[in-house]
């Protein structure tokens, strides 16, 4: 199947205008290794011009309009993410490799973040500071400026939604770096933005290469803000780029987040939970959850629960919507390939297959459970980015509190326990970003403040806490005598 592309993908949009560049990138399509289509491929110059068209953008039309008007375009933009859904969907698939399921329900996840910042944009306050004698404080929320925001290939469509679309609520300008393996959708989504009446330069999307764009934007002395998602050894980049500027920086990096099951949890309703956070998209998921640590009186009837499980699944083309799709690209599945060589000392409990007909140009991997797995082993230390779990015993809280939280990650973990006590006693002592208590993502709610400590990165998206991060607060005081 062709892209269902409703513009032109080699074009880049800056100040309210779509250019053309010189340079180009190829797309290639991750279920047959085939070019799909060419993007643009900006650079230095190209950035330089979109941070000058969101500056002129704050000193124009755009920094003019009251809160409600900008969350008047973001729920336009919702509605006509949700007319081009079918579309948006099919192009993700295709381009990122996910199944179309989980592609439709990015394309859900997208309406839903611009309908919520949408509908928040007027409604952030600031507060009245009434102890002073003789004077009278307050405090006003206002956009950093222009924002940076640098999105990774594995989830294009709802980064954007979270970070572009609050920081578009707070007024600020963003330019946009999509991902060199991910672009079209990016690119999709400044469409909607100009079909809605986005003014110029608000909304800028530069797609290229991230030693190029994305560090030519991380870098640039005109940006006030900078939003990374991505690997760990780039975000150290990006923080070192924005300590250079003294601006603010969120980075949302990996996670080696652990699920824990108790023997007294409900293992029928656990199940779902403890494969699914390890497959989906592939287990190319910041969140993705590859380590199950379970009580041991339970550790083999949860093995082989999950085995059975494991032995279903089926990898195959995106458009198929099998359980899950192939990795993004040839040097993902390499890197996929040498850690699940590493389990050479555990055992492989089982693994799925992939579809017989897949074509030789993909990048698919059988999804792999490992157990007899402990708390050191590399495969229960670093981040896999692929669809591999590890599962991990445990005697008691003690030992699992210290192997959840001994790794240099904190993203998510979660808690599997009919004990209301202790699952909130652990969600006090897990170190991590989130905690879920009998779930594990609570269905992916936009409106749960969302990231990491440790090296999963600072600073908080979705939810109302993302506009408190896209705006700077100040404190105005009036002496009146
Ligand atoms: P990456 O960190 O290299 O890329 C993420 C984004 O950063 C892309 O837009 C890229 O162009 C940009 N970038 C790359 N180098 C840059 C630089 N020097 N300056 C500024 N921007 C730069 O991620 P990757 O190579 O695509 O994936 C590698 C690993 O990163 C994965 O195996 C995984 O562990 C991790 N990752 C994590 C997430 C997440 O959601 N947390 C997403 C993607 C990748």
């Amino acid at each position: 199947m062709s892209l269902p592309l409703w513009f032109d993908p080699e074009e880049i949009l800056i100040g309210g205008v779509w250019h053309k560049t010189n340079a180009r990138l190829q797309v290639e399509c991750p279920s047959d290794g085939r070019e799909i289509a060419q993007i643009a491929r900006g650079g230095k110059p190209e950035i330089d011009a979109a941070v000058e068209a969101a500056q002129a953008a704050l000193a124009g039309e755009w920094g003019q309009l009251s809160a409600a008007e900008r969350g008047r375009l973001l729920l336009k933009m919702s509605r006509l993410v949700l007319a081009h859904a079918e579309d948006l969907a099919v192009i993700e698939a295709l381009d990122v490799g996910k199944p179309l399921t989980q592609a439709r329900a990015d394309v859900a996840a997208l309406a839903r973040y611009l309908e919520f910042y949408g509908g928040a944009a007027d409604k952030v306050m600031g507060e009245t500071i009434p102890y002073l004698n003789g004077y009278t404080a307050y405090t006003l929320r206002e956009p950093h400026g222009v924002t940076a925001h640098i999105v990774p290939w594995n989830y294009p469509m709802q980064i954007i939604g979270r970070s572009v679309g609050a920081a578009l609520a707070m007024g600020n300008a963003a330019v946009v770096k999509p991902a060199e393996e991910a672009s079209l959708t990016a690119l999709a989504f400044g469409r909607i933005a100009q079909e809605a009446g986005m003014p110029a330069g608000a909304l800028n999307i530069v797609p290229g290469l991230g030693e190029e764009a994305g560090a030519a934007l991380s870098a640039h002395p005109g940006i006030d803000h900078i939003s990374f998602t991505g690997s760990v050894a780039v975000g150290q980049r990006i923080q070192a780029a924005a300590a250079t500027n003294v601006v603010p920086v969120t980075l949302e990096l990996g996670g080696k987040s652990p699920q824990l099951v108790f023997a007294d949890a409900d293992l029928d309703r656990a199940l779902p939970f403890l494969v699914n956070a390890g497959i989906q998209n592939a287990g190319q998921t910041c969140s993705a959850s590859s380590r199950i640590l379970v009580q041991r009186s339970r550790y083999d009837e949860v093995l082989e629960m999950m085995a059975a499980r494991y032995r279903s699944l089926v990898a195959g083309p995106a458009l198929g919507d099998h359980d899950l799709g192939p990795l993004i690209s040839g040097r993902q599945k390499e890197i996929v390939e040498g850690y699940l060589a590493l389990a050479a000392d555990l055992t492989i409990a089982a693994q799925g297959r992939i579809a017989e007909d897949v074509p030789a140009g993909g990048h698919y991997v059988a999804p792999t459970l490992i157990g007899g797995g402990h708390g050191a082993h590399r495969l229960a230390q670093e981040e896999i980015f692929g669809p591999a779990q590890i599962v991990i015993p445990f005697e008691d809280e003690e030992e699992a509190v210290a192997i959840a939280n001994g790794t240099e990650y904190g993203l998510v973990a979660s808690v599997w326990s009919e004990n209301g006590g202790r699952t909130m006693r652990l969600a006090r002592r897990l170190r991590a970003g989130q905690v879920f208590l009998n779930n594990y993502g609570a269905g992916g709610g936009v409106e749960l403040p969302f990231g990491g400590v440790g090296k999963s990165g600072h600073g908080r998206e979705k939810g109302f806490e993302a506009l408190y991060g896209f705006s700077v607060l100040k404190t105005v005081a009036a002496w009146h005598g």
